[in-house]
Order: C-alpha cells, then structure tokens, then sequence
C-alpha cells in the first residue's frame, strides 16, 4: 500500500486560538497550565484530524508555541548567555518562558533582553528566529518537550512520525556571532545530540523520522554537501528509519548527493520540480522509499486529482511499495480549513483546498494508484475535476482585454520618456524643493481611532459616507501637521490603508478574500493573504480621490501612495494557471492607470513601493536574473506613464542591496528611500560602488523604536551619507512608514528631522 503522510499541520488552530491563548498568556491573563492545556488539545486535535482523513502517520514535532526553528536551538541547548539559562540548559530543561524571552525578548517571567534576530524561512513569509552560533559552542539536550508529545501521541493510540529541521539545515539557518568562524566546525557536537535525540525517540517506539533539509535545493558550498554526507553517516546507526525532506524547489547539483543518502526514505518536492522525481527514482537504492509531495504546500488551489493519478501511475509501477504520498511541504504555509468560508462563492470555492483539504487529496490519490478507491474517492476526483474544468473555463478568469492588452506591450512601454539627467531638470523646476528636501515613507501613526472606524464600517455601524468623512479630518490632520513641521514633500498618511497590499487587492478585479484564511507568519502573527484568482484590472480609481483631497490642502507637492505589483504579487496566494510574471505584469498595468490618473488629478510626486522586491529572489541564483528582469519590467510597466516632471519614488525597507543593485538602479526610479539607519549607512557603499545615478533618502530615522533621534545624530548619519553620494541627490525622510509608532514620538522626531534638514543645507548650500 501507498503510504500517505504530511511534512506538518498548521498548529494555529481553525480559530487562530493558538495566537489567543499564547498572548492572554504573555498578557497573564491565562496561567501556564491554561496554555500548555490548550496547546496539547490543539495537538490532539489536529493528530485526531489527520488520523480521521486516513494518513498513515499523525505529524509530532510540529507544533510549536512560537516557532519550530526556535525549538530545536532550544532541543540543543543554543541558548545564548544572555538569557541567563544557563542552569536551564545544564539541568535539561529550558523553562518556555526562556524560548519567549528569546523569540520577543520579555515573557511573563525573567528580565527582558534583546530578542534573537528573526528572519523569513527560505522563501516563505514564514518568519524563524535565527540560531545564534559561537565559535567553539558546545551543544546539549535541553528541553524533552518533543519526547512528551510524542508520548502524548502514542497515549492517545495514534502513529506518529516526528518531524524535525535537520541538522544541516539548522546550522544553515544560524548566523555566527562574535568572530567570524565557519559554522561546520560546530557540526560534531550539533550531531553528539540529534544522536541522542534519535535514540531517545527509538526508545519510545518511533519508527521514523522526519528530518527536514530544505538547504538541499539551495546553492551550497562543496563543504556544506561533504558535511551532509558526513553528518548522516553518523546519523545512520541510529535505530529507526530516516525520511530527509527537501522542499521548496529542486534538488538539482545536490541531487546524487541526496540520493546517496545513508538514510531509509528521501521525500522531495514535486510541485515545484516536477521533473526530478524520474532523475531521482533512477538514482534511489532499491531498498529506499520516495516520498513525493505533489499536493501543493504553498498554495490553496484544488488539486487535479485525476491528472495526477495519471502522472502517478509509472511512478507507482516503478516504486510499488517504496512509494509514499504527501503534500510537497509542511502545510503551515496554507490556511487550516476552507469548510469554514461560509462567505466565499461556491464557484470560488470549488476551486480551493486548504490544509484540512489537502490531506484528503493525499489519502484518496494514495488509494486510487492502489486501486483501492472507495465511492467517496471517486466522488473526490469527479468533483475535483468538474470544479477544475468549470474554473479553465470560467469568464471570471479570462479577460480578453487584458491579454490584448499585455500582448501589446512594447519595450517602450516600460521606459520613462527620457533619462534621469533629463527628467531631473523638469522635476526641479516643477518642484521648486530645497536641497536636502524631507518626506516620510507614506503612513502615519494608525491610532486606535482609526481603526475603530474601519471596524466599524466593516460591521456596517458606521455609513460609507461616515467614514470617508472620517478618513478625510485624519487626512486633514496629517496634511496641518506635517505644513506645521515643514516637511517639503507632504503624504495623506494612508489612514484608510489596513494593510498595503489588502487595501489595493480589494479595490483590483481578479482578487479574493477569505475570513478565517490565516497563515502563521511569526510567533502569535497571522496574515491572511488575499487570493488573486483572475485577470487583474482596475474597474475604478483606487486612492486619487484621497491624494486629490490631501493635495487640495496644501501648496507643497503631495506624494501619491501605492504598493508596487512585484508587493502585492509576493503577498498573495498566486494563481497556479499562468506564470507568476504575467500576473505580475497585470497588476503592474492596473496601477499604471493609477499613476496615470494620479497625474492627471494633479499629483506630481508618485511613490511605489516595492519592500518584497529582494524577497522574491529563488532559492537558486542562477535564477535570480530571469526574476529579477520581470520584476523590474513591472515595477517599470507601473511608472512610467507620466511626463518627465512627475516624479516617481519608491522604498524598500531591507538591509542587503549589493547583490541586487544593478537591478535597483535598472527600476529608474526619480527616488529611492531605504532603510539605513540601523547600519550606520553602510548600505550606501553598494549605491556609491554602483555609482548610482538617481537620487538616495538614506533613512535617518529608525522607525522601529519609539527612541525619538536628535538633530545631531541625523546630521551626522547625512554626513557619512554624504561621503558618498553628492547633496543634490540627497532627500531626508525615516527609513519606513510611521503606522505602528504613536504621535508623541512622531512629531517631536520629525520636527527633529527637518531641523537636521535645515542645518545641512546651512552648511552645503
Ligand atoms: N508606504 C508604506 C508605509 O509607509 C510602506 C510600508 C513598508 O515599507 N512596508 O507604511
Ligand atoms: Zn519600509
């Protein structure tokens, strides 16, 4: 028989409860036994889920109070000192407040201190905390919170297989600290525990383990590849079976390496890379399993069970037993149960599957290859097939204006009319702004106010009318003060924004939104991505009635706000029937005809953001370039539309520009504003080496603590900025947007920031 199985469950819970019960708990509202109650019946629950869809095995090492990353450092003892748990780790037991204090730097119990550096997990929107890695670290079991799981699974009369990041993979993910040394040097001791972790588990009756080694698709070192060899050499003779996982994309150079394997099973993912499951069959010892994970993990369209019944039958003849079934990676990366969509269409609908889903799809694939289908799974693959061919088919996908018009576009259509140095001189004497000109990125602070309103608009207890009055005094305020700090360039503050890419995509045709479609992003955070199902147009304006009102207020030239297309692509669930560029290409046309009608109302300054520009790169750089030319292509295809006086910004608030600057500098935005402050400006070495010909806001004001920053620090950071790029290209703004900070650190800092504004150009003028 087939054997199905998943890579790991969603442990949020259908309800986010897990995000209520750890935040009344950081709260203490809820005592420690609340939370560890409800994080065991959520376990329970979620096993009970996938033993009733029919896998074979239930997922234990899954859950996770924060993060599955953080548990591991913590399995391992990777505490740093300055936690104080050194008893914790010695005794075996780190305490979870120590894993909180560590993931958020304050938990009910302890003294706060800096929190561990979190980071986006491969190319997910999954965040994981970085393991903090000392030259000479030394590694012990200290935490046996996995082994009580799997007790309490093996209790309860389930089949569990544990589920792990591998070690290769963890010491991948961490960054060294203190002096520069080479992170292998610590894999000895890293696999003394992972030993003892796996004896431990054989102990307790598990059969298998799951070790995830997604650095496997990634581009590695020769001695990275040497020390996976090495590292499950060593492994091997624990006693029970090992499945590594690799997901996310191909195995491609590492691919007889990870066949070679001393391991029991292999599982890689098929969704992304269909084409190496035969190259990898070809090379897999006769006594391995394959597992292949070709239900998609990383999106929440409905799977097409027959076509890959067919694509699984020669694989079935090839394998036979040897074959396992899963979704191509841990399902946390999808929202938990579409039953509960109660308001989505029907049509939309049929054509989804999320989490709960997708075991289904699993379980009844695994028994159609076998011949073992019951009714219920054939009904599964006709429904899933009528749905499907009614979505192919259906007029809410296909715009036939939208192809003409993409099929229309001329490398002319991406090009502003002249070049910088051209556009640069209409812009000065349309904009008549002082050197050294101050903005801010866009928002404003979100005060609870605000968000009052929207909720009730969206419960219907506040009219539309109502609340664009109310938007309209915030925009009001935000323009007075921002005339009575004296910035140059004002913005309207995005006060009717909830989010920046939600706030477009319920506004773009071809877009949905789901109630209860949360993904865990960090720790308690959830998000819930829109789903872009359709063509993309722009039935109406979007957001020129509010720059015009904002406009109207001031003489200052008012900066127009919209998220950029590669943004919004990046965080939205993305159609599976086209390539990602096309439907990038489409929301960039749609927010062309934004700025165009920006323009036309009398905006002269456009800002398009793009901050998941850089995190959109693949996992492999050789593919980095083909991205990177349609990524810019759109964000191009967005601006330029306007006249040569129009100026266009945009901002990206990440710290690693060097690797990607050509392609910066090829968006030819007017302006670009980054985030700078925290490194000193060393980020502009990368725009200084470039010679970057546009003009830089360099962020002065880190936006991220409540510290307000005084004048002389901000002229200095100018100072040093002006080491490397002339004063004429040099704009003075924060370095991102100020929804989550409050007024009394807003307005004192930016009067700050222009008073620094006002002294540099005393002295360079
Ligand atoms: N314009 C957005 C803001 O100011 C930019 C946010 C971002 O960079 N993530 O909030
Ligand atoms: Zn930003």
């Amino acid at each position: 028989m087939t054997v199905s199985h998943i890579l790991g469950y969603p442990r949020i819970g259908a309800q986010r409860e897990l995000k209520k019960v750890t935040e009344a708990y950081w709260k203490g509202d809820v005592s420690r036994e609340v939370l560890e109650a409800e994080g065991q019946a959520l376990r329970c629950a979620n096993w009970q889920t996938q033993q009733d869809a029919g896998l074979d095995f239930v997922s234990v090492g899954d859950f996770a109070f924060y993060d599955q990353v953080l548990n591991v450092s913590v399995m391992l003892g990777a505490v740093p000192a300055r936690f104080n748990a050194q008893q914790e780790v010695s005794k075996g037991n780190v305490d979870l407040d120590t894993a909180f204090r560590m993931a958020r730097g304050r938990a009910p119990s302890g003294t706060p201190v800096a929190a561990c550096e979190m980071t986006k997990y491969f190319d997910t929107n999954y965040h994981y905390l970085v393991p903090e890695l000392h030259k000479g670290q030394v590694f012990t079991l200290a935490s046996d919170r996995l082994f009580h799981e799997v007790d309490e699974a093996l209790q309860a009369g389930f089949t569990p297989k544990v589920t792990l990041i591998g070690p290769l993979t963890w010491l991948w993910l961490g960054k060294a600290k203190g002096s520069e040394f080479d992170r292998l040097s610590l894999l000895d001791s890293v696999l003394d525990v992972y030993s003892e972790i796996l004896s431990r588990l054989a102990t307790q009756g598990i059969e298998w383990v799951q070790l995830d080694e997604p650095a496997l698709v990634q581009d590695l070192p020769l001695a990275w590849q040497q020390a996976f060899e090495r590292a499950y050499h060593r492994l091997q003779s624990a006693p029970l079976k090992l499945l590594v996982a690799t997901y996310f994309g191909a195995l491609g150079d590492n691919l007889s390496l990870a066949t070679r394997l001393p391991v029991a099973g292999l599982h890689i993912d098929a969704v992304r890379a269909p084409a190496q499951v035969e190259s990898v069959i070809d090379r897999l010892s006769p006594h391995q399993v394959l597992s292949v994970g070709l239900v998609d993990g990383r999106n929440i369209w409905r799977a097409d069970l027959a076509a890959l019944r067919e694509r699984l039958l020669p694989v079935k003849v090839r394998l036979g037993q040897r074959l396992w079934l899963a979704p191509s990676c841990s399902l946390l990366h999808v929202p938990v149960d579409l039953a509960q969509e109660t308001e989505l269409d029907s049509e939309l609908a049929g054509w989804l599957a999320f989490a709960r889903q997708k075991l289904d799809e699993v379980v009844t694939l695994a028994k159609l290859i076998d011949n073992r289908a019951t009714p219920i799974d054939e009904l599964r693959v006709s429904e899933a097939t009528r749905a499907l061919d009614a979505r192919r088919a259906s007029a809410r996908i296909h715009q036939p204006a939208v192809s003409r018009r993409l099929a229309a576009i001329t490398a002319k259509d991406s090009q502003r009319q002249s070049s910088y140095a051209h556009r640069s001189v209409a812009q000065r004497r349309a904009l008549a702004l002082p050197l050294f000109p101050t903005t801010t990125i866009g928002s404003f602070p979100q005060t609870s106010d605000i968000r009052a309103a929207r909720r009730a608009f969206k419960a219907g207890e506040l009219s539309q009318a109502d609340y664009e009055t109310r938007m309209r005094e915030e925009i009001a305020y935000v323009v007075e003060r921002q005339e009575v700090l004296g910035l140059d360039v004002p913005v309207h503050g995005e006060a009717e924004r909830n989010d920046m890419v939600e706030y477009f995509g319920e506004q773009l045709a071809g877009f949905a939104f789901t109630r209860f479609g949360w993904v865990q992003s960090y720790g308690s955070r959830c998000v819930k991505p829109p789903i872009i199902f359709g063509d993309v147009t722009r039935p109406v304006p979007m957001t020129v009635r509010w720059s015009e009102y904002a406009q109207s207020l001031t003489d200052k030239p008012m900066k127009g706000m919209l998220t950029g297309p590669v943004t919004i692509l990046q965080w939205s669930f993305v159609r599976d029937d086209q390539p990602r560029a096309t439907t990038c290409r489409q929301i960039a046309l749609a927010l062309r005809d934004e700025v165009v009608d920006l323009e036309k109302a009398g905006i002269q300054v456009i800002q398009i953001d793009e901050p998941a520009l850089r995190e959109g790169l693949p996992l492999r750089q050789h593919e980095w370039q083909a991205y990177l030319d349609w990524a810019v292509e759109s964000f191009q295809l967005s601006a330029a539309g306007v006249a040569d006086s129009t100026q266009i910004h945009t901002h990206m608030c990440y710290s690693e520009f060097n690797d990607i600057i050509g392609a910066i500098a090829a968006l030819d935005a007017d302006v670009i504003t980054i985030e700078t402050s925290r490194s000193n400006m060393e980020l502009l070495d990368a725009f200084q080496d470039f010679a970057y010909p546009n003009e830089i806001g360099p962020g002065v004001y880190d936006i991220h603590t409540p510290n307000i920053p005084d004048v002389a620090w901000m002229v200095a950071l100018m100072e040093k900025g002006l080491e490397k790029i002339p004063a004429e290209r040099l704009w003075v703004n924060p370095d991102c947007g100020l929804k989550t900070r409050g007024w009394a650190e807003v307005e004192p800092a930016l009067a700050n920031m222009v008073e620094a504004a006002k002294q540099l150009r005393q002295r360079y003028a």
